[in-house]
């Protein structure tokens, strides 16, 4: 219940622009849920890349599972991303590159995302929820905070434009990079991204099979078992878990969603195909 993402900035364009853009984006940062968002898309697919290499290159942090090893289990989650990103709903998605990686690490109850959609998912995660239609949820929450540019107005909002232009235009020492990365394993989205995110999830979600309102399950399960004090990404002190459960059903009962498939046996074989 601990481990979050590390993130490294890379290289775009002009200072100048850079300068501009994280100017804009600071007066919008309050109101902005996506749209406002000036960077140029590019910067995200960068970031996203950048990111995914500092996480492989890491094997003891993050225990990154071989496609090749293990091909069913990634069959089962490649499924999963294929029918939300084919729901209609995504702005980016033929923009992103949309890899979604498991890591073998059974304690942590987690999954994150990268700018650009790269996800992470741990099987610590698949093992708690009890349906496929759960972790459907969770993956679509993931998507949006990509899809919808989270990431990198959060980042914005913490670095400010100085720190940010060396890091894009690759000139940050070493150690910058490193502060920065260690800084960004703790990256926390704010509450009105995090309810974003949730509304999100609903929303792609909907076309599916899968009931719309799946994120809803890993809140309530954490409250069952009364651990709702923890702090994976998706899990942020604000909203609390109670207000999302019932935002999300609110959510899904304002569409028109006909997915009811939980996808309870399959879930368990892709459970059994993890190590
Ligand atoms: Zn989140």
């Amino acid at each position: 219940m601990k481990k979050q993402s590390v993130l490294r900035i890379t290289s775009i364009s002009a200072i100048a622009l850079i300068a501009i853009i994280f100017s804009a984006c600071s007066l919008f940062k309050s109101l902005d849920l996506g749209r406002a968002n000036l960077f140029p898309i590019d910067q995200d697919k960068e970031l996203g890349l950048q990111v995914k290499q500092e996480i492989e290159a890491n094997p003891q942090e993050y225990n990154v599972m071989k496609r090749s090893e293990y091909p069913e289990a990634y069959q089962h989650l490649d499924r999963m991303m294929s029918a939300i990103l084919n729901s209609g709903e995504l702005k980016y998605k033929d923009e992103f590159a949309w890899e979604a990686y498991l890591i073998k690490d059974d304690e942590t109850l987690n999954a994150f995302c990268t700018p650009g959609g790269y996800i992470y998912v741990y099987t610590g995660l698949i093992k708690f929820l009890d349906n496929e239609s759960d972790l459907a949820g969770v993956l679509g929450h993931e998507i949006a905070h990509a899809d919808r540019r989270h990431s990198t107005q959060q980042l914005t909002k913490l670095y400010g434009v100085e720190i940010l232009s060396q890091l894009a235009l690759g000139q940050a020492s070493s150690t910058t990079i490193a502060a920065v990365a260690k800084s960004l394993a703790q990256l926390k989205f704010s509450r009105a991204h995090e309810t974003d995110a949730d509304n999100h999830s609903v929303k792609y979600l909907c076309p599916t099979e899968y009931p719309a309102d799946g994120a809803a399950a890993f809140f309530e399960k954490l409250i069952d078992q009364n651990m709702a004090g923890g702090t994976p990404e998706f899990l942020s002190t604000h909203p609390s878990p109670d207000n999302r459960v019932e935002n999300i059903k609110a959510q899904r009962k304002s569409l028109t969603c006909n997915g009811t498939n939980e996808f309870t046996s399959r879930y368990a074989k892709f459970k059994a195909a993890l190590p």
